[in-house]
């Protein structure tokens, strides 16, 4: 290539989207941007069709360069119109004050994102706890990761979705993929696995539809959704009746087998066969080859762990990978595939209702001093643990709940469970403010939209599903009008009283962000911007300790010596099967499962508005088996509508073998006529970590018409 145009710049920066956080350069001066990508660790010059696209997006023609705000204050039925800046923020702020002067601090209440930088996820936590000193705080991760953090902090006393880096799946000589499609998800991974595969290593995938993944994979596990966490307890029975069990490492670094083995005693294989549809043979073909290999991964994603027990499933798994010795071990161990582009900072800097930043406890006494010390209030003005996000959002409008609402970087009209129920509920709040780059389905809601600046025109760190810390770096200016979220929080705090407490530069935060998770388990105390730029990345924990070579490297591998509890040994857990809240019956006959499709993200605000995108992925697809289709008169591309107990949503048909006869798959990334979630069960969450049953419930299917 020849010399850059004069006035333009190229930055090496990272996809939006994904977790994976491909690294990419882009070329911006005179816009439009354009991208390539870039040779970085993780992505190694790949980029799937989501990444080539993303710089189409940054002169949307829909793109909100201006705020917007009700003609009518306090009228919804009115239209939003253009207004300053100034004017949508003093709008926001007199609805914060008059809504905790006549109903207390908690009914102010945020929602954040896991596409939010680290920094904007720390300040948006310290925002509620310190400007609107609010406990009503969490984020839509909680409806992502939630269950896995759960079940690691339970079992190793920390969670970092992959304890190790990428190259240890590249290294393993078996991998079991459990409700995982990267694949379509994240198609730059699929070269770690390429790379086992040339080697001669088994992957296993663990799924109820034949995906591009499981159609790649050595064995393929097509278990019914929801019996997950059964298949795990019957492959440690028959680890533990075929002596696969390392023993030694059992007694050396964990705690607690003695219950599990009882408990897994019920799970014989035929019992196990019958309740999850995986053949004794594959069972037992699926734990010989993790016992007998030198290294070995299972990994659980979504499938596994979207569900009323999803914290236990997950720990089922972390029960089976303990049993054979793998965590710790280079090329082996347990981990889960993040989703979100920050999915993994997103949920360690405090924007979740119970943790403050370092992944500390609210409900720590020696956790609030030391984040308020860093914060410079005192301890006892800090709020106790709020609500988690379906509970949040189905307290909006109610007495006790949240009345006015402030949304960061989520759609949660298309991306909730239950979503008639949480549309219901947002028109019953008093206000609603989102923050946004295009009229979201949650934004066409509020009485203030505020216009956020996109990714390339932002900087900050995001932590991907390794727990590499990594730099998005500003590419070019965001459009007059349009703020980044840090501006934001800075403006509103300062009508708030508190201006002098909130940074807006992203390094400051940073920096601050690092001292408040000093000791914490997620510290990033020894991580700058500097540090980052130089090595590709830091991994976290990554205390500020010692100087020049002496100092912290970052923690790419997790667990080698001891686990991050306090006796340092890991902890079995017994576990056992639950059935689905919802089973198929007359009237709803089939199991409904949801997930992604590869050209869309998310609840698709932005991937619906690209145009190379929606050619590839232009219509929601429900995916029946053809017995299913033949049995209901269904032909390929004929609009069926499927049918719930709490709504009903419209898609083409897509008939395919690769599902189960007795399940339907829909995607969840579209609302209106096709929302997945307007189907969807948010009445029974897991216990520990709040997850609805995004995976099962049962829905009943008929034809509308053709093609
Ligand atoms: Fe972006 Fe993920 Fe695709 Fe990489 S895999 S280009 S991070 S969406």
């Amino acid at each position: 290539p020849g010399p850059l145009p004069t006035g333009t710049r190229s930055t090496e920066t990272h996809c939006p989207y994904c977790a994976l956080q491909c690294g990419m350069t882009l070329t911006a001066g005179d816009r439009p941007a354009t991208l390539v990508p870039a040779d970085f660790p993780v992505n190694r010059s790949g980029l799937c069709s989501k990444g080539w696209s993303a710089a189409e997006l940054l002169d949307h023609p829909e793109r909100l360069l201006r705020p917007l705000v009700r003609a009518v204050p306090g009228d919804r039925t009115s239209p939003l119109v253009e207004a300053s800046w100034d004017e949508a923020l003093d709008r926001v702020v007199e609805a914060i004050g008059r809504t905790q002067e006549r109903y207390g601090r908690d009914a102010v209440g945020c929602f954040g994102g896991g596409g939010l930088t680290n920094e904007q996820a720390y300040q948006f936590g310290k925002f509620a706890r310190v400007a609107l000193r609010t406990s009503a705080i969490d984020y839509n991760g909680r409806f992502c990761m939630s269950s896995a953090a759960g079940a690691a902090n339970r079992a190793f006393g920390l969670d970092r979705g992959m304890p190790f880096p990428l190259s240890d799946v590249a290294a393993a000589d078996v991998v079991v993929l459990v409700g995982s499609n990267p694949a379509d998800t994240m198609p730059p991974a699929m070269q770690y696995f390429d790379e086992g595969r040339a080697r001669g290593a088994l992957h296993v995938v663990v799924d109820p539809r034949r995906t591009a993944t499981a159609r790649n994979a050595g064995l393929h596990l097509q278990p019914l959704p929801g019996t997950d966490l059964a298949l795990a307890n019957g492959l440690l029975h028959v680890a533990l009746a075929e002596g696969l069990v390392d023993e030694a490492y059992v007694a050396a670094r964990t705690t607690g087998f003695d219950d599990v083995r009882a408990g897994v005693a019920a799970y014989w294989p035929d019992r196990v066969e019958r309740l999850t549809g995986v053949p004794v043979e594959d069972q037992r073909r699926a734990v010989f080859a993790l016992a007998r290999a030198p290294r070995a991964i299972v990994l659980t994603a979504r499938g596994a762990e979207q569900h009323r027990s999803g914290t236990d499933t997950a720990q089922a798994w972390i029960n089976l990978a303990l049993a054979l010795g793998l965590p710790g071990r280079p090329g082996s161990g347990w981990g889960t595939v993040t989703g979100q582009g920050n999915g993994q900072g997103g949920r360690e800097h405090g924007q979740k209702a119970d943790q403050l930043p370092g992944y500390r406890l609210l409900s720590d006494p020696a956790a609030r001093a030391h984040v308020a010390g860093v914060w410079g209030v005192d301890p006892g003005d800090l709020p106790q643990p709020g609500r988690s996000a379906f509970e949040l959002l189905d307290s909006l409008g109610t007495d006790g709940g949240v009345r006015t609402l402030l949304v960061l970087a989520s759609n949660v009209a298309v991306s909730a469970p239950d979503a008639r129920r949480v549309l219901s509920r947002l028109g019953d709040l008093d206000f609603l403010a989102v923050s946004d780059f295009f009229l979201s389905e949650t934004a066409e809601l509020a009485d203030v939209v505020l216009p956020s600046a996109m990714w390339a025109e932002e900087s900050g760190t995001m932590t991907n599903l390794e727990g590499r810390v990594i730099r998005r770096r500003r590419a070019l200016d965001p459009p007059v009008g349009v703020r980044d979220d840090l501006q934001l929080l800075a403006e509103l705090a300062g009508r708030l009283g508190a201006g002098h407490l909130f940074s807006a530069d992203p390094e400051t935060v940073f920096a601050e962000l690092g001292r408040a998770s000093a000791g914490g388990t997620a510290d990033y105390s020894g991580i700058t911007y500097r540090r980052i730029d130089d090595e590709q990345g830091v991994f976290w924990p990554c205390p500020a300790t010692g100087d020049g070579e002496e100092r912290h490297p970052g923690t790419p591998r997790l667990f080698t010596e001891r686990f991050a509890t306090p006796d340092g040994r890991a902890r079995f857990l017994r576990v056992e099967h639950v059935e689905a809240h919802e089973r198929p019956d007359a009237d709803y006959p089939y199991v409904l499962t949801t997930g992604r499709v590869l050209a869309q993200y998310q609840s698709g605000t932005q991937t619906r508005r690209s145009r190379s995108l929606q050619l590839i992925a232009p219509t929601p697809r429900a995916e029946l088996h053809p017995d299913l289709a033949r049995q209901l008169g269904i032909g390929p591309d004929d609009v069926v509508e499927l049918a719930t107990r709490r709504g009903r949503a419209r898609f083409h048909a897509a008939v395919t073998d690769a599902i189960r006869p007795d399940v339907v798959f829909a995607p969840f990334h579209w609302g209106g006529g096709s929302s997945a979630n307007a189907l969807t069960d948010a009445d029974a969450l897991d216990p520990t970590s709040k997850m609805p049953a995004f995976k099962v419930c049962a829905v009943a299917v008929v034809r509308i018409g053709g093609p």
